[in-house]
């Protein structure tokens, strides 16, 4: 039998606390990293490739760099102006796949419009592929559930996890369908052993679904758009959606995040929820940092599980 919903859909729903979560990724992987170091004097080491100047990249490059330091592992950077050829930057990925210092590498995208994004990633050694989007790890997750999971949608696995440790036989509804979240979101719940719909811009009537769904991950893109009367009462609902919109203040007219689930409607009917900004978004990081560390300990036979105690 499906668990009974967690937060009993009694009127205010269970904030899932994202920054909470990503605080005891982020201490673990400190652990971990400094383990690695005493005992086997391994310093993991993620690369980070930003090409051009786009500003939300910037931003979250600059994150990844300043926590992976914090956690006592190693940074590489390379940046690349946008009118960089494809050769270039394949170049760039060869010599970061034969570095030894560099356990995981990772092109931040969007890349340039001449650039083919797929062929970037693909040439990223799947061993060092720690934000999982190589064909060879999304084949390695749909076939055997194995291989380096994409940041996002393992973040929202573990978010879920939290919440309701018995996913298996719920109904999960994942809306949106793009290789980075959707796709890979819907290979997780599956292996979770979820009954898993997808929905995407060509859904008949998305309102229904959601309202079948005791889990529902949004990942479209698109403010509020998930209104509170399409939720389930007493959903685990996982919010991925970053949206900057204008809201008016006494103060003035002002940029704010919101999700794509509309936060204050639906907080009254779910169980549990992810507020944006504070659930989804810090998770991907934490998760990045997880994955160098599990890329670093596969490369060199260390199992990750045994640097905790
Ligand atoms: P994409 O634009 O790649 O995919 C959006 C998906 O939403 C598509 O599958 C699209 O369908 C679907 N969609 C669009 N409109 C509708 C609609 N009206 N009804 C149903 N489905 C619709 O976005 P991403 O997956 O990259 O990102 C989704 C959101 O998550 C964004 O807000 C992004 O900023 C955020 N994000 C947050 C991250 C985090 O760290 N928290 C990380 C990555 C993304 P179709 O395929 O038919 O076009």
């Amino acid at each position: 039998m499906p668990e009974a919903d967690p937060g009993g859909g009694s009127g205010t729903a269970r904030l899932i606390d994202g920054k909470a979560a990503a605080a005891r990724i982020r201490a673990e992987v400190a652990r971990q990293a400094a383990a690695l170091a005493a005992r086997h004097g391994l310093v993991p080491g993620l690369a980070v490739v930003l090409v051009g100047e786009d500003p939300a990249s910037q931003v979250y490059v600059r994150n990844k760099v300043r926590q992976t330091g914090e956690t006592g592992m190693r940074s590489f950077e390379t940046r690349l102006p946008a009118t960089v050829s494809q050769a270039r930057l394949l170049d760039e990925v060869a010599r970061l796949n034969a570095d030894p210092a560099v356990h995981g590498i990772l092109v931040q995208l969007p890349l340039p419009k001449h650039v083919e994004e797929a062929a970037i990633t693909d040439a990223i050694a799947p061993a060092k592929d720690v934000d999982g989007f190589s064909i060879v790890n999304t084949g390695l997750l749909a076939a055997r559930g194995a291989g380096m999971i994409p940041c996002t949608p393992l973040g929202c696995l573990l978010l879920l996890k939290e919440t309701r440790p018995a996913l298996a036989g719920l109904n999960a509804l994942v809306v949106g369908r793009s290789n980075i979240v959707g796709k890979p979101m819907l290979q997780l719940l599956l292996r979770e052993h979820c009954t898993v719909t997808v929905a995407h811009s060509r859904t008949r009537n998305l309102a229904d679904e959601c309202r079948r769904a005791d889990i529902l991950v949004a990942a479209i893109g698109k403010p509020r758009m998930i209104r509170g009367d399409w939720i389930r009462p007493g959903a685990t609902v996982i919010d991925v959606g970053i949206n900057r919109v204008r809201v008016d203040t006494p103060e003035g007219p002002r940029e704010k995040l919101v999700g794509d689930v509309d936060f204050d409607a639906a907080v009254r009917v779910a169980g549990a929820i992810t507020p944006v900004p504070g659930g989804v978004g810090p998770m991907t990081i934490a998760c990045l940092l997880r994955n160098t560390i599990t890329a670093a300990c596969a490369q060199h036979g260390v199992d990750p599980g045994g640097l905790s105690g």
